[in-house]
């Protein structure tokens, strides 16, 4: 096989549909998020970032970076083995007790990022309980679809955020059969969120698991930053909450937490856990004051709040069409994957705006569109040069505008 003549034309299939990942170089800079200097080749650009993850700003948040510092120092950079051989640093263990007690659950578990954790999480329970049924929202993320398959269970998908159908396909199966409800509380992309609640009811007349995915949940939603579960009263009733440390917490890793005999069973069972370098020792310390600061301080959660709807409410004003949803995700459509890009490209090169564009197949074809995430960190001046570069380009490329139906 001519090796090199098929990575390139798969690569020009790609390129071809306008959809081929461009990888935007940047520098953040602690102390001035969102601002960033944007890198492409020796030239340089200030820019502003409208599209991280790092929805609250914790990653330059003092006692996050102080703790940082301080166990970089006493402990050293990496953590010296996997959690069995030499790695279970103390760190890592406080962490634990501080997810656990998040989540009002017995334990949790990390891992080295989110996706480990429900590729691993997903793929060991649905693997190791003999006969199991994975019942999967349609619209879950990659890393459980993944660590479903990898599980090789049986897996029935349910309507997205469809209770009714939940209970439909359920009803197919005995009660002898075990059963597994995997679903998210956010969905990131729409920026939607489940009926937590209806579907616990379902799971619970079925006598399923549930398994929740609240990576864009945690930090944000919640009187604690315990997720949108916490917010709803609905924790307790959940099997496995799921999380990350990598986007509200703004450092890295990922977690589950639950019953300590299901945190112990995915612990010694989960190969991603057990044969995998434990996180640094750092950040694991970093995530700890994270989570220890969000638990108390409501600030970064309101000025959040207010941010996303004067966003929102901006647009409005202009007509520029956004999926109205109750999260802080706003996604601007645009509906087609080489305008995206060109609109994000002009944005960038123009007004030193940074939105990635979001093609196939992270959303599906026809629903190209770009993500905003505003944050506590962006000042009123930021969102004004945000609204009045989309207002010119929504001009510039005669763009529908109009609202989008609820
Ligand atoms: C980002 C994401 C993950 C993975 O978390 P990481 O910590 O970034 O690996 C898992 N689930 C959902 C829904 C996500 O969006």
């Amino acid at each position: 096989m001519d090796f090199a003549a098929y990575f390139k034309s798969e690569l020009d299939a790609v390129r071809e549909e306008g959809r081929y990942r461009v990888f935007t170089e940047i520098e953040r800079h602690c102390g001035h998020f969102p601002h960033a200097t944007r890198y492409v080749g020796a030239a340089t650009q200030d820019v502003t970032v409208w599209c991280s993850n790092d929805y609250l700003g914790m990653g330059q948040h003092p006692l996050v970076i102080e703790a940082m510092h301080a166990v970089l120092d006493e402990c050293g950079a990496g953590a010296g083995g996997t959690r069995n051989i030499s790695g279970n640093n103390h760190h890592h263990v406080l962490l634990e007790c501080e997810l656990a007690d998040l989540h009002g659950k017995e334990a949790a578990l990390l891992f080295t990022s989110g996706y480990v954790s429900n590729w691993a999480g997903l793929g060991t329970l649905a693997s190791r309980i003999p006969g199991c049924v994975v019942f999967s929202d349609a619209l879950n993320h990659a890393s459980m679809i993944e660590g479903i398959r990898h599980s090789r269970a049986e897996k029935r998908i349910w309507a997205h955020n469809d209770p009714e159908d939940l209970d439909r396909l359920l009803s197919l199966y005995g009660p002898e059969v075990p059963k597994l409800v995997a679903f998210e509380s956010v969905y990131s992309m729409d920026g939607d969120i489940a009926p937590i609640a209806e579907i616990l009811d379902v799971c619970e007349k079925h006598g399923a698991m549930s398994y929740i995915d609240e990576v864009h949940g945690v930090g944000l939603y919640g009187p604690r930053g315990g997720g949108v579960a916490e917010r709803e009263g609905q924790m307790d009733r959940i099997t496995v909450i799921e999380g990350t440390l990598g986007k509200g917490f703004g450092v890295m890793g990922g977690y589950i937490a639950a019953s300590a005999d299901l945190v112990d069973f995915v612990r010694t069972f989960a190969s991603g856990f057990i044969f995998s370098t434990a996180l640094p020792p750092a950040l694991a310390a970093g995530a700890c004051a994270s989570i220890r600061h969000l638990k108390s301080s409501t600030f970064e959660r309101d000025r959040h709040k207010e941010v996303v709807s004067t966003v929102r409410r901006k647009l409005d004003m202009l007509g520029i069409p956004h999926i109205p949803n109750p999260s802080h995700i706003i996604p601007v459509m645009v509906g087609d994957a080489r305008k995206c890009k060109r609109i994000s490209d002009w944005l960038m090169d123009n007004h030193g705006i940074y939105v990635q564009p979001i093609n196939y197949p992270t959303v599906p074809r026809g629903t190209e569109r770009l993500r905003l995430t505003p944050s506590p960190v962006h000042t009123d001046g930021d969102v004004d040069r945000l609204i009045d570069a989309l207002s010119d380009i929504w001009s510039q490329c005669e763009l529908a505008r109009g609202s989008l139906a609820a």
